[in-house]
């Protein structure tokens, strides 16, 4: 691994900033004091503040073909719409995974959570892809493939009218299936390589397959990811659905 020494930079405590030299040794700080050894390669820190690597909390890889080009709708329109040109192609899952993972290291990130939208019927190809394209650029990444079991229009309110929605093209167990084999071939923690369980949110999701991931996150150690009530319609579903806030609801089913 690379040695390096980075002088004269500011960095933050509690309360004060202060000017010092940092030393890498094999990857990891050594030291952290004024006027060190310089130890590999010196870089100049001057007029700099050396911060810890900025973590991406969430970001979905695919939508980076269509920044700019979708149409300003509220957010269940705009899913609609974005749906109907999700990239489903390979190597454009490739592209952006890589696009991605350099976006975030050059403003700042060293880690990332890709909510991975998935092509129907190369689902864990669909994972090895963005796999390869993290570890080739060597991101810590947490991968979070975007799973649901209810069609689109099941995640608006329905108010007082009757609605039937048709069933989703893959079953609740087949979609956990996915899951738990994509954490068998690519959850690697210590390469830096995460499976996360990731449910889209409850306006396209039953509780069989929250608790499915739940009982994966548990077996495997994986984290839990979800979109939790991003708009008024959400909240209202919530009601309708369970009689209790979306919050309240997962609490109860343990997720
Ligand atoms: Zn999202």
């Amino acid at each position: 691994m690379v040695n390096f020494t980075i002088q004269n930079v500011l960095i933050a405590f509690s309360d004060d900033y202060a000017t010092v030299d940092v030393q890498i040794i094999d990857g990891a700080i050594a030291a952290i004091a004024p006027n060190l050894q310089v130890i590999g390669t010196a870089i100049d820190g001057k007029n700099k503040l050396l911060l810890p690597g900025f973590f991406n909390a969430h970001t979905h890889s695919s939508e980076m073909w269509q920044r700019g080009i979708m149409s300003a709708f509220p957010l269940e329109l705009w899913l609609a719409e974005l749906y109907d040109f999700a990239p489903l192609d390979p190597e454009q899952v490739y592209l952006s995974a890589l696009g991605t993972a350099v976006e975030t290291l050059l403003s700042g990130g060293t880690s990332v959570v890709d909510h991975l939208v998935l092509i129907p019927g190369l689902e864990l190809e669909t994972i090895a892809i963005a796999t390869r394209a993290y570890r080739e650029v060597g991101i810590r990444a947490f991968i979070a493939p975007l799973i649901q079991d209810e069609s689109l229009s099941a995640g608006i309110p329905s108010g007082e009218s009757a609605q039937k929605h048709e069933p989703y093209f893959r079953s609740t167990a087949a979609t956990l299936e996915i899951i738990e084999e994509a954490v068998r071939q690519f959850h690697r923690p210590d390469e830096g390589i995460n499976i996360l369980v990731a449910p889209t949110g409850i306006q396209l999701c039953t509780d069989a397959l929250f608790q499915g991931c739940t009982e994966l996150s548990d077996r495997y150690n994986l984290c839990r990811h979800s979109h939790l009530l991003e708009t008024r319609a959400q909240e209202k579903l919530a009601q309708e659905k369970y009689g209790c806030t979306a919050v309240e609801h997962l609490q109860r089913i343990g997720y």
